[in-house]
């Protein structure tokens, strides 16, 4: 009949996985870590593109919009379509740009 009494080595590995928080667990937080990570990348994204910036309904009161700025020196405004709220925003970034 085996022992039932754990072998050094055996104490020595749980002893160096309880240090890691477990190895079970160890991959689980990393994607957990990764998760929050992009969720918070997520927000800012949300934040810039969207939620600190005017809403317009549509492409044309953007355009009004951004025309009104030109008037006042701000000149260069695009108009893009918003894939969050489905609202118009104006940004001085081209690329963003959506026909
Ligand atoms: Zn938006």
């Amino acid at each position: 009949m085996a022992s039932r009494k754990p072998s050094a080595k055996a104490r020595q590995r749980e002893a160096f996985a309880a240090d890691l928080g477990g190895f079970d667990d160890l991959f689980d937080r990393e994607e957990r870590r990764q998760d929050d990570l992009a969720a918070r990348r997520e927000e800012a994204r949300y934040e810039k593109a969207c939620a600190s910036k005017n809403r317009y309904a549509t492409r044309g009161e953007a355009l009004d919009a951004a025309a009104a700025c030109a008037d006042h020196c701000r000149r260069g405004l695009s108009v893009y379509k918003c894939p969050y709220c489905n609202g118009w925003h104006l940004t001085s970034h081209p690329w963003k740009t959506e026909r």
